[in-house]
């Protein structure tokens, strides 16, 4: 039918961006997490190779500091006609996304194409978590994230005169979401809500993902479940857990 072909014609291309520039320190993994081996492989490997899965994505860019010395050595074989690495990462995550963004202008991305992007840091990701989101977000005027309603209840904390953490009140969970990553976006609404975000001092310093900036001009992203094991490898003791359900996942997960 003419009108199927017409919008096929029409279908917006898919980008994934990792911003890959971080030092990690709450990790203390003794450099950048996103080198520390997990299940026999830097832990970005694992994130890129679920990446590299999603056959929808048109190509999976890599952002790094100018002054990474690893990435190429640890992952010889990534560059390839859909393993795009660029050396423009930023001082802070939303400055690394937002040069991401420049490089994908500056390789042929339009204003309707979505860019995914992606935390190096959320290792477990599986190629179906991905496409359940792009399934959902395709035909969305905004766009969306996955995400998990948070089961636990929620504490506001100060620490005392002794340096340890109290709690001082409970904060209503209800209605809140855990947000993760991918978070998927125009790339012609993305660049401008981040430039927006970032020419604020004060607002820059709440705009930990891509929603938040998205959030600041007035949109609503749409909240797509997500998983558990999608967690950001935070903590020394994630890295242990990471390996432990990478190693008892089946071959085609
Ligand atoms: O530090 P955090 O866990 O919030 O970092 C989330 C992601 O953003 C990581 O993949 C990290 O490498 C990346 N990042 C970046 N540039 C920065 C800071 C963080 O690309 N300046």
């Amino acid at each position: 039918m003419s009108m199927s072909y017409q919008s096929h014609e029409f279908r917006s291309r898919c980008f994934a961006l990792v911003p890959c520039a971080g030092v990690g320190e709450r990790a203390g993994a003794g450099g950048p997490k996103q080198y520390h081996p997990v299940a026999g492989q830097p832990m970005v490997a694992h994130t890129l190779e679920a990446l590299m899965g999603v056959a929808r994505l048109e190509a999976v860019l890599v952002v790094l500091s100018p002054t990474d010395a690893r990435f190429e050595s640890l992952l010889p074989g990534f560059e390839s006609e859909r393993g795009w690495v660029a050396r423009v990462g930023g001082a802070t995550r939303a400055d690394s996304v937002l040069a991401g963004l420049d490089e994908l202008v500056a390789r042929g991305a339009q204003p309707h194409d979505w860019v995914l992007v992606h935390d190096a840091a959320r290792c477990l990701l599986q190629p179906a978590w991905v496409e359940r989101l792009i399934a959902a977000c395709d035909d969305d005027e905004v766009g969306g994230l996955l995400a998990l309603p948070v089961a636990d209840t929620l504490k506001a904390a100060a620490v005392d005169a002794n340096g340890r953490p109290r709690s001082l009140s409970t904060v209503d969970r209800a209605g809140k979401w855990a947000a993760q990553t991918p978070q998927m976006f125009r790339l012609g609404l993305l660049r401008p809500a981040l430039l927006s975000a970032l020419g604020d001092p004060d607002a820059a310093a709440r705009i930990t993902d891509e929603a938040s900036a998205i959030e600041a001009l007035g949109h609503q992203p749409r909240l797509v479940p997500g998983d558990f094991e999608n967690f950001k490898v935070t903590w020394p003791g994630d890295f242990a857990l990471a390996e432990r359900l990478l190693s008892t996942r089946g071959p085609s997960s």
